[in-house]
């Protein structure tokens, strides 16, 4: 087994002639880009500028970016970067490469709107906004983009700022608002309809017209489910306060997330890393005919590969999943795997077994995209659980996830391929890198482990009382 294991992979990584690193990336950066305001011009008194700033975190790969403006009505919203009007903006960041976009301000009366991006690797992206008055920069106030959430929570006065997006293009979603005073009680509230892709900014106390005069506390903003199930929105807040701009937190509910957003993160994370490996190395670009990504919503908790073509993730697979972005990058990365062996004929790679075979694919890409390799037992974990216990899974997910072989035998698969790719190999790089950032305290002679390093915290101490239970 072991031989076999590592003749096939050496066929495999041999022709990687770049050095592999295990990708990290800043917490905030991501391959969707909500920017719920933009605004731009205005009079002699006070103008705007809205700047753009993009970076990629990648070490060695491109990114493909474009971003869309749209108006309060949904439509394309025309802006001026300084080589006339465009309602889009389309540009590649090479490795660790960042690019700047200003408007010109040069609007007679201020355009607002937002913007939605995407980008083909994960990108920290930042909206700065300039207020220009009496022809002189008075203050920059900068906001990172957001992802859609189903509720938004923030302080308040009566002269905050809120701007609201509609991620729906094919639905109108009305956003409530509830003004919250400092003791708990609600004091007021509104509602503010948003037209597919539409948008609305304005200050608390217009889009609360009943607010008490010198209103001070919180506001929550949801959205009740239309019958399409569509509730989420982007929303984002300014503070103001004595005349003075400042920028708050981002109030998205952390629970639940955009799995619109995380699958679509997981697909260009793995693709990526999939053509990084064995696509450049087997002459196979995934890009060309490019791997589609469909998302599908039926009741089934379920992905699959439709021959080379694409890839499709059901909603309901993503939320059993929920949150482990890992363990989505494992599924994408198992979907990979019957991709490419589907357009190189059905050949086996690390096992015959297709669906061991794709499993080994998952844990390698998630090795080399920057997900935890160990994700693939959590994604087969949760499976069983859904589907022993309550019965959720169709037949076609157990035809699917489990042809042949047990759960066990598939993480069993996995843990032995990752020992194989871990000995010094072109993975030994990435294996030593990933082991001593994201599993410094395993213990040894485990994969990805490495020898036990001293605390470097100052309080409270992880004591040896705590530690040693985890060693046995
Ligand atoms: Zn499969």
């Amino acid at each position: 087994m072991s031989a076999t294991i590592r003749a096939l992979a050496a066929i495999l990584l041999i022709p990687c002639q770049y050095p592999l690193t295990a990708q990290i990336e800043p917490a905030s950066a991501h391959v969707s880009l909500y920017f719920p305001q933009i605004a731009d011009g205005g009079n002699f008194s006070q103008r705007w500028q809205t700047r753009f700033e993009f970076m990629n975190p990648h070490t060695q790969l491109p990114a493909a970016v474009f971003v869309d403006f749209m108006d309060d009505s949904g439509s394309p919203l025309m802006l001026n970067f300084g080589a006339g009007p465009t309602r889009r903006l389309s540009f590649t960041l090479p490795p660790r490469g960042s690019r700047s976009f200003a408007t010109t301000g040069a609007a007679a009366s201020t355009v607002v709107g937002w913007a939605y991006g995407s980008a083909s690797l994960p990108v920290q992206a930042t909206a700065i906004f300039r207020s220009i008055e009496q022809g002189a920069p008075k203050v920059d106030v900068t906001a990172p983009p957001v992802l859609p959430g189903h509720s938004y929570l923030s302080i308040a006065n009566a002269d905050l700022g809120v701007a609201l997006g509609n991620p729906y293009t094919d639905a109108q979603i009305v956003v409530m608002l509830s003004a919250i005073d400092s003791s708990g009680a609600k004091v007021g509230q509104g509602s503010v309809p948003l037209p597919p892709a539409g948008h609305r900014s304005a200050t608390l106390r217009t889009l609360i017209p009943a607010l008490p005069p010198g209103f001070k506390g919180t506001v929550s903003m949801e959205t009740s489910a239309d019958p399409g199930g569509r509730d989420y929105f982007v929303a984002w807040t300014l503070n103001a306060s004595d005349g003075v701009l400042s920028s708050l937190p981002v109030g998205t509910a952390a629970w639940p997330i955009s799995h619109h957003d995380r699958i679509w993160l997981a697909y260009w994370k793995v693709l990526n890393a999939a053509q990084q490996t064995v696509g450049s190395s087997l002459g196979l670009n995934l890009f060309s005919p490019l791997v589609g990504l469909r998302i599908d919503p039926a009741r089934e908790i379920n992905a699959f590969a439709f021959g080379g073509d694409y890839i499709q993730i059901n909603l309901a697979l993503s939320q059993l999943i929920s949150d482990s972005p890992s363990e989505l990058g494992f599924i994408v990365g198992h979907e990979m795997g019957h991709i490419i062996r589907a357009r190189l004929g059905n050949r086996a790679f690390f096992n015959s077994n297709p669906e061991l075979d794709a499993d080994a694919f998952g844990m390698l890409f998630n090795l080399v995209a920057g997900y935890d390799p160990y994700a693939g037992a959590g994604a087969l974990a949760k499976l069983s659980m859904a589907s022993g216990a309550s019965g959720l899974l169709s037949q076609s997910l157990i035809d699917h996830f489990d042809v042949h072989r047990s759960d066990n035998t598939r993480i069993s698969e996995m843990y032995d391929l990752l020992k194989e790719i871990c000995q010094p190999s072109q993975f030994g790089g990435v294996c030593t890198a990933y082991k001593s950032l994201i599993h410094p305290n395993f213990p040894a002679g485990v994969p990805m482990a490495e020898p036990q390093r001293p605390s470097v915290f100052l309080a409270p101490q992880v004591g040896e009382t705590f530690r040693r239970p985890m060693l046995r």
